[in-house]
């Protein structure tokens, strides 16, 4: 009778505790307290081997049908605590999928690049072709092949930045020396456009970098003349500014075109009536041009019997600044992202 009593207590304590447990956690410690290898009802059942053989039988009987209560009641608990719990983790750590999502941060072409695709395309529309040169160039063709010998005051020392001891290597200066290269491969007719970085030995303040960026142009063909290099220059000023910008041009001189001009644009900023940007004088200067000499021609084996040219350059900060009101050029290549995504 007391065997049963007791089996009666254990049933009665652990579906209490089943009944009562607030979590599978918790219902994982009662199971191991009835039924584990040291629970109650596994001491139990080890007890019963001890018992006169004629109890042995209903003893075993009784303590098994405990054992399936515990097991059931167990089972029961425990899909319902799960349930609980999924809903409550959906609660509190659930995704809302009527949020709007993140938008990732999507980059963009630098303002330069922009400047540089701008340009390069008014000129693929002309029907000239992209073409490009080493940065760390040969003196013969950041120099010498564009009529400057090597006692030429452009050569010196406080502008070039000089690669090797010996001076035959230097960083190009220009965009010029592609106009060598492609001269030297190509036969005329030849037009060419040739963006791309030039290096100076210059100390960086607001308006110089050591590096900065230029577009080369240029066109060989026979009876080529200065009205051509007027009127592609006009068509191309009206394109990147306006059609109401005027064009203006200043005899200049460079080694290896003659005649030479710098070409002035009317003010972007006051349209000519003078203002801070323009100096007060109405003018922007924004490139420099002019028939290609023929000793460069000779540089390269074209015949200036035959042929004649014209090139231009133009320096791409200067473009930018001048469209922006930009009034530091270092700003372009510090990489501040506040300044960057004002062109993006
Ligand atoms: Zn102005």
């Amino acid at each position: 009778m007391s065997l049963t009593k007791d089996l009666e207590k254990i049933k009665k304590s652990a579906l209490a505790a089943i009944g009562g447990a607030d979590s599978t956690d918790r219902l994982e410690e009662i199971k191991v307290a009835y039924l584990g290898r040291k629970g109650e009802l596994t001491a139990f059942l080890k007890n019963i081997s001890s018992l006169p053989a004629a109890e042995k039988p209903k003893a075993g009987k009784a303590a098994n049908e405990v054992k399936l209560a515990i097991e059931s009641a167990l089972a029961e608990k425990s899909a319902g605590l799960s349930s609980n719990e999924m809903e409550r983790l959906l609660e509190t750590k659930a995704l809302d999928t009527s949020l709007p999502g993140r938008i990732p941060s999507v980059g963009g072409r630098h303002v330069l690049t922009q400047i540089v695709d701008e340009i390069v395309g008014i000129f693929l529309g002309l029907g000239y072709k992209v073409a490009e040169g080493p940065e760390v160039e040969l003196d013969w063709y950041n120099f010498e092949a564009l009529n400057m010998p090597p006692e030429h005051p452009a050569r010196s020392l406080q502008d070039t930045l000089y690669v090797n001891a010996g001076r035959e290597a230097v960083l190009r200066t220009h965009t010029s020396p592609v106009q060598v290269r492609v001269m030297e491969k190509q036969k005329p007719p030849v037009y060419v456009i040739a963006p791309g970085r030039v290096f100076r030995r210059d100390v960086t303040d607001p308006t110089h970098s050591p590096m900065f960026h230029q577009i080369e142009g240029f066109a060989v063909d026979r009876n080529v003349n200065f009205g051509h290099l007027i009127g592609t220059l006009e068509t191309f000023i009206h394109q990147l500014f306006g059609t109401e910008r005027r064009v203006r041009l200043r005899p200049h001189f460079f080694p290896y075109t003659e005649p030479s001009a710098e070409v002035d644009v009317s003010c972007i900023a006051c349209g000519g009536k003078g203002c801070r940007v323009c100096g007060h004088n109405g003018w922007l200067e924004i490139l420099g041009c002019g028939m290609i000499d023929p000793n460069v021609f000779k540089n390269v084996g074209y015949d200036p019997e035959e042929y004649s040219g014209f090139a231009f350059g133009m320096g791409v900060e200067r473009i930018a600044m001048l469209r922006y009101g930009i009034s530091d050029i270092r700003l372009f290549f510090e990489n501040d992202i506040r300044f960057l995504r004002q062109f993006t």
